[in-house]
């Protein structure tokens, strides 16, 4: 299984991505939570990220594309993308590395939520700065408030880049930059349409179905 998960911010592709990986046991690679472990630890990858992830702008596509390129040598054959590609030049390179390793996507699953659901969804998220286990004030609270079920820490944030103003400027650079995207997997018929406005366990239940099958001629928008 060598899956992309496509979406815009908010859209739960880190939260499918992680419930897919712990099913099937395979590598979760989410180039946010990479950029923010190095924000966290203030490497020079971080330092220079974090000036466009703070603003809700893409980091420069050679700081992305080498994570992701490091990472992919060592999962050849099952890896779950989320967050990459985000561009057609990412895109490009992402190609070029499958190219390289001799292998190629099995399908891309793209999560769909509407622009105005996404702003609400997005300001109730908060996150554990220990663990990085995401929650939602509303969907997905913890079960003491303000602590992390995963480890236990105390104060859960909200992502700098999750502050309205930010999250707007994040999803103009995803229609911008990202929705092509959905277009080139479609054309190469491994595109899955998933509903995103539902719980996340029915959200979950399909796109698990889909990453066992692959797109196309079962009508509807897969
Ligand atoms: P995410 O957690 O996927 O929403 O990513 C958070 C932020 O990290 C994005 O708003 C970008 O600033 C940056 N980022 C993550 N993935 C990429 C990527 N593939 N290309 C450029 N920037 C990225």
């Amino acid at each position: 299984m060598r899956l992309v998960f496509l979406g815009p911010p908010g859209a739960g592709k880190g939260t499918q991505a992680k419930l897919l990986s712990k099913e099937h046991g395979i590598p979760h690679l989410s180039t946010g939570d990479v950029l923010r472990e190095a924000m966290a630890k203030g490497t020079p990858t971080g330092l220079r990220a974090k000036e466009f992830v703070d603003k809700g702008y893409l980091v420069p596509d050679e700081v992305v594309d080498a994570l992701v390129r490091e990472r992919l040598q060592g999962a050849r054959d099952r890896f779950l993308l989320d967050g990459y590609p985000r561009n057609e030049s990412q895109a490009d390179e992402l190609d070029r590395m499958l190219l390289q390793l001799k292998t190629e996507l099995t399908s891309v699953i793209y999560i769909h939520v509407a622009d105005e659901t996404l702003v609400k969804r997005v300001g109730g998220r908060r996150s554990c700065p220990k663990c990085g286990a995401v929650y939602h004030l509303e969907s997905k609270p913890p079960k003491r408030a303000d602590a992390c079920d995963a480890c236990g820490n105390e104060g859960l944030v909200q992502r700098p880049d999750d502050r309205a103003e930010v999250v707007r400027e994040r999803l103009t650079v995803y229609h911008k930059n990202t929705a092509p995207l959905v277009e080139r997997y479609k054309a190469k018929d491994l595109l899955h349409w998933i509903d995103g406005d539902r719980p996340i366990d029915a959200v979950a239940r399909d796109v698990s179905e889909a990453a066992n099958r692959k797109p196309g001629g079962s009508g509807g928008r897969s």
